[in-house]
């Protein structure tokens, strides 16, 4: 089954039919148009799959998405235009220039933490660059992933543009096939899969990991500005979200103000009772709620703590004083629980985040600008945000990804474009001289 629809789609894309300009634009407009139109229906998928408020799904996928979208229809004649280069002296009157093509195609393999967004703004890059494309919702996200499946073909070229679901042997099933490209957003270990797979047919990957993106906070900063930021970011989407702090880094001296600024926030954004809040979410599935549970063993919560694993509901929880050793300092948590860790000072937060693995992000809240300026040179992260979290998300100038094990390649706007384009190296001399 999977075979035949990669099949088809190659077939389709070796017609040409996804190659014009304007075929580009009429499928781009037309994602739009679904998105648009079924608005409803996306936030009740979201709501049934995650308990997604509906304030977020517009603002935390949607409205990304349609300005992706309407970045590549307006800009899209200027990125797929031949890109002139500077000529030597032996080409001085030859034509020198760097054509994007399309590369043939690419299959998206989407996360379930934010389902549209994660298999849409892929797929919005791999029709601007005039690629066919085999989409693979999460499975985890089942009502999101049905609804997708149900429409997609409704508005998009049913042969280049499929939408295969399932679960993990209808991934491996797929991952067999050969490719062009593949974009997958998940975890670190599926991942490794992912580039295993794609060795066999030497196809190129773009991996958007995860991993634990620190947030240092500096004495010197308004506190109560860090900790509402801060406090949105973890918790929003029940803190499965790529790139929410992971963790705190700060001196000893000011972690329980810090407690303080996240419990008022918490207050203000959820209520005294976060579990009757239309606002909060709620774990994905019942292994993960066990999975963030057990993270918690053993520690005393300085807020939050409870849960109620009939609705897989885990408030808001931040742990102090967390050992730099301690297990849920090990692994990315990727659920509501927040730690802090102290240090001694800059030099010390410097050295515990080098000494890890690459984070997707790093977060730093300071306004002293030695302080920025050290944290941005000595350190690196796949992107960085000063003085608030996760933003540089949002601005599609920015290439967004990883770096390390957290992930390789990047996308967003004109990068997605990029990224699934051949940059074809063209040389036209003249039969004169
Ligand atoms: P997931 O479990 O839904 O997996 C993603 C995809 O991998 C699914 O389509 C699934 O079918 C497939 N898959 C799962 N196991 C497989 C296997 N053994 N073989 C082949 N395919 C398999 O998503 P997840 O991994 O739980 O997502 C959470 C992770 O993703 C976190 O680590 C998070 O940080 C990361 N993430 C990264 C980004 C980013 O943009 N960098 C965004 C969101 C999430």
């Amino acid at each position: 089954m999977e075979m035949q629809v990669v099949q088809r789609a190659r077939e389709t894309f070796l017609t040409g039919k996804s190659r014009p300009l304007e075929f580009r634009v009429q499928q781009l407009k037309s994602l739009q148009r679904m998105i648009t139109d079924r608005q409803g229906e996306i936030a009740t998928a979201l709501k049934q799959d995650i308990n997604r408020s509906q304030y977020d799904t517009p603002l935390l996928e949607l409205i990304g998405l349609e300005n992706e979208i309407s970045l590549a229809v307006s800009k899209l004649a200027q990125w797929a235009a031949p890109r002139p280069v500077e000529k030597s002296l032996l080409t001085i009157r030859d034509q020198v220039y760097i054509q994007p093509e399309p590369l043939g195609v690419v299959l998206i393999i989407g996360a379930w933490n934010y389902p549209w967004a994660l298999t849409l703004q892929p797929l919005v890059g791999a029709i601007a660059a005039g690629n066919a494309a085999v989409v693979k919702p999460s499975e985890l996200s089942e009502y999101s992933a049905s609804l997708l499946k149900a429409l997609l073909p409704r508005y998009l070229d049913q042969e280049l543009y499929p939408v295969v679901c399932g679960g993990v042997s209808e991934t491996q099933e797929l991952l067999r096939q050969r490719f062009d490209h593949i974009f997958y957003t998940g975890n670190s270990t599926v991942g490794k899969l992912v580039m295993e797979a794609a060795a066999r047919h030497l196809t190129p990957v773009t991996l958007e990991l995860g991993g634990k993106s620190p947030c240092y906070i500096d004495k010197d900063v308004d506190l109560r500005v860090a900790c509402r930021r801060i406090t949105w970011g973890k918790f929003v989407n029940c803190g499965q979200t790529c790139i929410a702090p992971d963790y705190i880094l700060c001196e000893p001296s000011i972690q329980n103000r810090v407690v303080e600024g996240i419990r008022q926030t918490l207050l203000e954004f959820y209520g005294p009772d976060p579990k009757s809040s239309p606002d909060y979410g709620r774990i994905i599935n019942q292994r993960h709620f066990n999975r963030v549970m057990a993270l918690l063993d053993g520690y005393t919560a300085a807020l939050g703590g409870q849960s109620d694993s009939s609705q897989r509901y885990i408030a808001p929880t931040v742990v102090k004083d967390v050992p730099p050793h301690a297990r849920l300092m090990q692994e990315e948590i990727f659920g509501p629980l927040l730690p802090i860790v102290t240090v001694s000072d800059i030099d010390d937060a410097i050295h515990f985040i080098s000494e890890r693995e690459k984070p997707l992000a790093i977060y730093v809240f300071s306004s002293n600008k030695k302080v920025i300026k050290r944290m941005l040179a000595e350190t690196t992260s796949g992107g960085v945000t000063v003085n608030d979290v996760m933003m540089h998300y949002t601005l599609n100038s920015l290439p967004f990804g990883g770096v390390g094990q957290s992930g390789t390649g990047r996308y967003h706007g004109k990068h997605t474009f990029d990224q699934l384009s051949h940059h074809r190296a063209c040389l036209v001399k003249s039969l004169g001289m």
